[in-house]
């Protein structure tokens, strides 16, 4: 497997390039390419996973057929056939009617309205008990409507969370609901800051990690528009 470094505004992105396309590592901005080859040794099982996941959504959206099942953090939700034959989705006692036209844009819009009710009640729940567990308490939360970023805190005290966590898994949404929180005693990414994190989250370096994976998924997906930094792709 080959890699390559390329820039971004925010982060040095070390680019793992096969046969199935590219998966994005994070990586500080200032090392050089030996690290690169580090942490590509480092995670290489789960680039491989990821690089697997990647060419199953890429697949999917080729052979587009609408038996879909909506995921939320691995639990596939059945989709049901009531007697006049509309088809919904029960999910927290609340049921989800699906379009009639199956066409992509009716389908992406249910999903968004689904996963947005799905991210409320679960990011709700983990963000209370999370709260009292660092004892640490906002001012508000929200989902947010925008697929990136998945969390931010304002120094009034508001968190917002993407409805985009509800595609992830509950690992990592709980990393990100940590990350926020944290920011309501530490406004930077200060050592202080990671302790913090650290001691809520032990594995927060790897769980982390899986953000960029995350982020390519998204896109592949088509729910983060591309920008025009140059994918590579294989
Ligand atoms: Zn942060």
């Amino acid at each position: 497997m080959r890699y390559e470094i390329i820039w971004d505004n925010e982060a040095k992105h070390a680019v793992c390039v096969t046969d199935e396309g590219a998966v994005f590592i994070c990586l500080p901005t200032d090392v050089d390419e030996s690290v690169a080859e580090k942490v590509y040794a480092r995670y290489e099982e789960e680039i491989q996973k990821q690089v697997a996941m990647r060419k199953a959504v890429i697949e999917g959206r080729r052979n587009i057929n609408y038996n879909f099942k909506p995921l939320v953090w691995g639990e596939r939700f059945e989709i049901r056939k009531s007697e006049d034959d509309t088809s919904y989705v029960d999910y927290d006692a609340k049921c989800f009617v699906l379009p009639s036209k199956l066409r992509g844009y009716h389908i992406r819009n249910f999903l968004k309205h689904f996963y947005t009710r799905a991210a409320q009640v679960e990011l709700e729940r983990m963000i209370k008990a999370r709260s009292v567990e660092m004892g640490l308490h906002y001012r508000e939360f929200r989902v947010s409507q925008k697929p990136q970023p998945f969390g931010s805190c304002d120094d009034s005290g508001r968190i917002m969370l993407s409805y985009t966590l509800a595609m992830t898994s509950k690992e990592f949404a709980e990393s990100v609901v940590i990350h926020e929180l944290a920011h309501l005693k530490y406004f930077d990414h200060s050592n202080d800051f990671t302790r913090l994190v650290e001691i809520h989250c032990p594995d927060y370096d790897q769980i982390d990690a899986q953000g960029c994976s995350y982020e390519v998924m998204l896109r592949a997906e088509g729910w983060v528009k591309e920008d025009k930094r140059k994918w590579i792709e294989a």
